[in-house]
């Protein structure tokens, strides 16, 4: 069986085909962070699908281009830029820095392309022109220009192709500024917002006057001009079906940049909803995680990561405390297999190829629309049946060696390798181990083993190994 996604376009799942005639090229876009806080657990959750989705399909030989946006303006940002007093750069970059770590502790791949919407304001604005000029947009008498669902339609279009919506409800005239609503709210919406006093300095010029884009047509903008107007795969969190990606669709291929036939976007895949302990998270029960919360509580990137990757992605998936301490005990386990491979194989080991049968189990696995539950069911008999040949003495050193190839080729999708553990350490931890370090290097070593004491006292172990020291969470 090849590669298989499940499009919400068709409702159906079908066969992975590029657009490239060669089969080789594949652009993807995922809708990035809202630069107005720290990133959710939940937020996260979609980022990790992303990932997976990225890095199954390098691992089946396709040349990604992986494109996520930062959404740096937008209804809920100005908001809080308005409470803060901060300018829009100042009050925006420090979340973004913030995203951008939270990526790294959960070892998400840097995208290829990160563009921040307003760097694109030119690009925004241009397309807007060519809407109006096409006839499907239009400035309003409060000055904002609206997307005009009546004249899409009427040119032959189809709103609402990845959700079904009621027309009769919605009535012609009627108009919505927010950038969320809801689909009892279907109306005309806004791809450029009028300038108004609660903006602040939030404002650009523009052929309708001063205002700022919304945050629908900055997706549209940015993914057309990094990806071309056609492209393979647009990721998100279901929530951002409606509106946000039915009016991406209108918005592009309203524009009509399309060779004739060709789709704005192939496949659309959305992953399903997070719930914290059983319920929707919400901070006024007490659910409601950051990434830096979870950190916080002892728990590691690697062990937040491989939690999130244990459900299917269209899975509304339960996230809870004692399903991290669950993670802990199996990344424990796959560990600890690996360190007795590595032990057989010996200080250098002799190349192999990886070992066949964990390699294809766990490819079909996730052929099979990136069915991680029976990846994983592959990893664990595999663990499995390694302990088992390991107390049997019945592996030799070039057996263990194709066993850790096997385990290195399919890490390169999972992400949760050994190797993660020690840059999971607190900055504050790593600060200790260079001082220990300099200590040693002083040849103070009284210093040097006060600060192993403390770093144990934290729950880190120090490792010296011949490639230098590193850390490692004691159990
Ligand atoms: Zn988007």
């Amino acid at each position: 069986m090849a590669f298989q996604l499940h499009n919400t376009l068709t409702r159906g799942t079908e066969p992975f085909v590029p657009l490239d005639s060669a089969g080789r090229r594949v652009g993807l876009y995922c809708c990035g962070p809202t630069v107005y806080d720290f990133g959710h657990i939940g937020n996260f959750r979609t980022f990790v699908f992303a990932d997976l989705v990225r890095r199954f399909l390098e691992y089946r030989g396709y040349a990604v281009c992986h494109v996520m946006n930062i959404t740096d303006v937008e209804d809920k940002i100005i908001a809080r830029v308005r409470q803060t007093g901060m300018s829009l750069h100042d009050y925006t970059r420090q979340y973004e820095e913030a995203f951008l770590a939270d990526s790294r502790t959960l070892n998400l791949l840097p995208p290829h392309h990160r563009p921040r919407a307003t760097e694109f304001i030119p690009d925004i604005l241009a397309l807007i022109e060519r809407l109006v000029a096409r006839g499907l947009a239009y400035q309003a008498g409060d000055r904002s220009v609206y997307f005009s669902i009546e004249k899409y339609r009427a040119a032959g279009r189809r709103y609402g192709t990845l959700v079904r919506l009621n027309f009769d409800e919605m009535r012609v005239g009627e108009r919505v500024k927010n950038d969320e609503y809801t689909k009892e709210a279907l109306a005309d919406f806004a791809l450029w917002k009028a300038r108004v006093p609660e903006d602040g300095d939030v404002f650009w010029p523009s052929p309708w006057g001063e205002g700022r884009p919304g945050w629908h047509i900055e997706c549209s903008a940015m993914s057309m001009k990094l990806l071309g107007p056609s492209f393979d795969l647009h990721l998100g969190g279901e929530d951002l079906i409606f509106p946000h990606h039915e009016d991406e669709i209108a918005q592009s291929e309203g524009a009509g940049l399309q060779i004739p036939g060709q789709p704005f976007v192939k496949y659309w895949l959305h992953g399903a909803h997070l719930q914290v302990e059983g319920r929707k998270m919400a901070k006024s029960l007490g659910n409601f995680f950051t990434l830096r919360d979870l950190l916080g509580r002892g728990f590691t990137g690697r062990e937040i990561r491989y939690l999130l990757l244990t459900a299917h992605y269209r899975e509304t998936f339960n996230f809870t405390l004692e399903g991290l301490a669950g993670a802990r005990a199996a990344l424990g386990r796959i560990d600890e297999c690996l360190a007795k491979l590595r032990e057989h194989a010996g200080p250098n080991p002799p190349s192999a190829a990886p070992e066949p049968g964990l390699v294809e189990r766990f490819g079909a696995a996730l052929d099979d629309d990136l069915n991680i539950s029976a990846a994983w069911a592959a990893v664990f008999d595999w663990v499995r049946d390694q302990n088992r040949l390991l107390a049997q003495a019945a592996l030799n050193p070039a057996a263990a060696a194709a066993a850790l190839a096997a385990w290195d080729r399919i890490d390169t999708v999972l992400g949760v390798g050994a190797a993660a553990a020690e840059a999971d350490a607190p900055a504050g931890m790593l600060a200790l181990l260079e001082a220990r370090q300099a200590a040693r290097k002083d040849r103070d070593f009284a210093r040097a083993d006060a600060l192993r004491q403390e770093l144990l006292t934290h729950g880190w172990i120090v490792e010296d190994t011949p490639k230098g020291s590193r850390l490692k969470r004691a159990r």
